[in-house]
């Protein structure tokens, strides 16, 4: 073949070639202009041939090649424009919206349960006119222990062992602190006080279903003159009524704890089975769910409070054991794992 010949091949092989590259194969484009119209690429090869012409022939090959260059550089261009509008086409293709799939769902968080029943119990309490009072998770022995009439060697601190920090500094093992330091500040000309302490406490326990290492508490306070038996039961009945339902009942039984006088432990008529008995109730008809009692004359005194002319009445619950019973949770490490699966069923 002579050499024109063999140009004219050239276009049209390559322009065959360009014809058939596909937009997702757009990256052969540019390979096949290297082949063909690169430094060492087919068109400079033929060139190559031009010096074996014979003189009058050369500047017609000549003439031709510079042609062939043109038409075949303008060919990749446009086939480059071709190839990129078609891979823009099937991106918005393939990317389309489709205005009928359903939406996908947008998870919203939530408060954890313990914080709901915390928050929940202080709406109920401040709308008695109750204070809500923060205090500190690291406290002075003083605070947790000697305040609470449970001198050092007492034998009721083995029912609260915990974390010590220092031989004087521990984590709190009840709320108790926060009433102690807020009795030791209020001003009694002002009336009675009337608050309570929710918060994070911790013992020194043995992790299972029903016990863990902290949990949490909401202890109250009530001191001022003319306080009796009747109004912790007075309030305890109400609490029961607003969390349990309206048809709830409470019986109190004997207890002990070092810094009330008497001390009661508050059954609640059980909300599931109304007393019939159920397993919630283990049969019983009653639900034990707090701890409380008149304040000892101990513990008023140390905070410089004539137990003469006053007197009051603590308590206590536990939120774990109120969310325990009101949603059947029946493990209460439940409450810490931060597994989603748990934390998501109470929105
Ligand atoms: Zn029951």
């Amino acid at each position: 073949m002579d050499l024109q010949a063999q140009l004219e091949e050239l276009k049209k092989s390559t322009q065959a070639q360009l014809q058939a590259i596909k937009a997702e194969n757009a990256k052969e484009l540019q390979d096949l202009r290297v082949k063909v119209l690169g430094k060492k690429g087919s068109l400079t090869e033929l060139l190559k041939g031009l010096k074996d012409l014979p003189n009058e022939l050369r500047p017609v090959v000549g003439k031709q090649v510079n042609e062939v260059r043109d038409v075949l550089t303008k060919a990749f261009e446009e086939q480059g424009k071709i190839l990129a509008a078609a891979k823009i086409q099937a991106q918005l293709e393939s990317e389309s919206l489709d205005v009928t799939l359903p939406g996908r769902k947008i998870s919203v968080g939530n408060r954890h349960v313990l914080s709901q029943v915390t928050e929940e119990i202080e709406d109920i309490f401040l709308g008695m006119g109750f204070q809500v009072v923060d205090g500190y998770e690291v406290e002075q022995d003083y605070y947790n222990f000697e305040r609470m009439n449970l001198p050092k060697d007492h034998p009721a601190r083995d029912m609260q062992d915990t974390f010590y920090i220092s031989e004087d500094i521990l984590l709190r093992t009840h709320t108790s602190p926060v009433q102690a330091r807020t009795l030791d500040k209020h001003d009694f000309s002002k009336g009675p006080l009337k608050m309570i302490s929710p918060g994070r406490v911790f013992r020194r326990d043995t992790d299972d279903a029903t016990h863990s290492h902290q949990f949490h508490q909401i202890e109250g306070l009530v001191v001022g003159k003319n306080i009796s038996m009747g109004d912790l039961k007075g309030t305890l009945e109400m609490i029961s009524k607003k969390m349990f339902g309206e048809d709830r009942k409470i019986r109190l039984r004997p207890s002990y704890f070092p810094f009330t006088e008497p001390s009661v432990e508050v059954d609640v008529s059980c909300f599931k089975c109304g007393g019939k008995g159920c397993n919630v109730c283990k049969k019983t008809g009653w639900i034990e769910i707090l701890g409380a009692g008149m304040v000892h004359p101990r513990v008023l005194e140390m905070a410089g409070v004539d137990s003469e002319e006053y007197s009051g009445f603590a308590f206590g619950l536990g939120q774990e054991r109120i969310a325990m019973l009101r949603y059947g949770i029946n493990d209460i490490r439940g409450f810490y794992q931060g597994d989603s699966r748990f934390t998501e069923q109470f929105k």
